[in-house]
């Protein structure tokens, strides 16, 4: 059982492809105490099973709650697995130091060379690219323990195989791939991308057999069968203090998330509310699955096309059919399953 805990809704980037609504009107920005109580309950609740991610928008920009809660976990469960995602901008060789030595693991949201990463991640505060800016902070960091988060969208897929060369010159020794969940995916699209992980697949192996463990691949929307089974297993609190059934529906504001949330850090998780939820979404997505083995996120597209108006049927049956084809193509290569949240 992951606890997705996001801090705030503020970034200093402003990605087209983010499924948080970041930088509108007044921040809400996560009171310090519900953190801390939404994590003792996890615990109590889940205790060895019990993970943590922690989000934004940009965590970074709340390192002092981010080093409290991470604290926290830490001092209760020393052994509980923690990650943060980032993406980059505010790094610095202190700050990712204090969280190694509190136990977490740090994913970097970097999509590979310019072309690719600064066509759909910008900086909020208008020109410049925010690869060069995330680069720069990351410098003086020893990135060979940190993870790279790559978003793959239809129109990035053609130098998928430069971006992760580019990620692993840079420095980084394990990689994660996300696919943009909110993108209809053309046959013709597909197939190309079906083309490039074979070529991936081809590269990989090389390497591997010229320098084994030179890369290590995880796939973030893989995720066991069972799953399905048992329900989902993200509890997700925002940062207003509220606890929801899925975070694909921070596509809209805060203030509009009223009649989604199921429970506040104060009162705990109402699980059989998030439990209708669930069961609506799963109703809705499995006949959608041809083989349901990639589950998480099919449910996050699922949410966050319904907020944002949207069809769901034919972004849901797109994204699993690409999901599909790289889920199995990364899964071939030994890919370990990964979690993570924004890109
Ligand atoms: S994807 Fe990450 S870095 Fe980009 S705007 Fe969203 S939270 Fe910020």
């Amino acid at each position: 059982m992951n606890l997705l805990i996001f801090l705030s809704d503020r970034c200093n980037m402003s990605c087209d492809y983010c499924f948080l609504d970041l930088n509108h009107g007044r921040a809400t920005v996560i009171p310090e105490e519900a953190a801390l109580k939404a994590v003792d309950a996890h615990l109590e609740k889940f205790g060895a099973e019990a993970r943590f991610t922690i989000l934004g928008g940009e965590p970074l920009i709340h390192f002092p709650v981010l080093r409290t809660i991470a604290g926290r976990v830490h001092a209760k469960a020393p052994k509980a697995p923690m990650s943060v995602v980032t993406n980059g901008t505010l790094a610095c060789p202190e700050k990712l130091s204090t969280l190694e030595s509190l136990g977490v693991s740090v994913t970097v949201s970097l999509d590979g060379r310019g072309d690719a990463h600064d066509r759909h991640r910008k900086l909020a505060g208008g020109p410049g690219s925010s690869l060069e800016e995330s680069l720069k902070a990351l410098e003086a960091c020893d990135k060979s323990g940190l993870r790279a988060n790559m978003v793959v969208c239809r129109d990035t897929v053609d130098s998928l195989l430069s971006n992760v060369e580019f990620l692993r010159e840079t420095g980084f020794k394990e990689l994660s791939f996300h696919l943009n969940v909110i993108e209809e995916w053309t046959p013709d699209e597909l197939r190309v991308l079906e083309k490039t992980l074979a070529g991936f697949a081809r590269y990989y192996k090389a390497l591997q057999a010229a320098s084994p463990g030179a890369l290590r691949l995880s796939h973030i929307d893989s995720y066991p069968e069972t799953a399905l089974e048992h329900g989902y297993e993200d509890v997700v609190l925002g940062a207003d203090g509220r606890y929801y059934p899925c975070d694909g529906l921070f596509a809209l504001p805060y203030r509009q998330l009223d009649r989604w949330s199921v429970g506040d850090a104060a009162s705990g998780v109402d699980w059989g509310k998030r439990e209708d939820w669930h069961r609506v979404a799963r109703e809705f997505i499995h006949p959608r699955l041809e083989r349901p083995g990639h589950f998480s996120c099919a449910r996050e597209t699922y949410f966050r096309s319904v907020v944002l108006n949207l069809d769901p049927d034919p972004v849901v049956r797109s994204f699993h059919a690409a999901d599909e084809i790289m889920g199995t193509a990364l899964r071939a290569l030994g890919s370990s399953e990964a979690h993570a949240g924004p890109r």
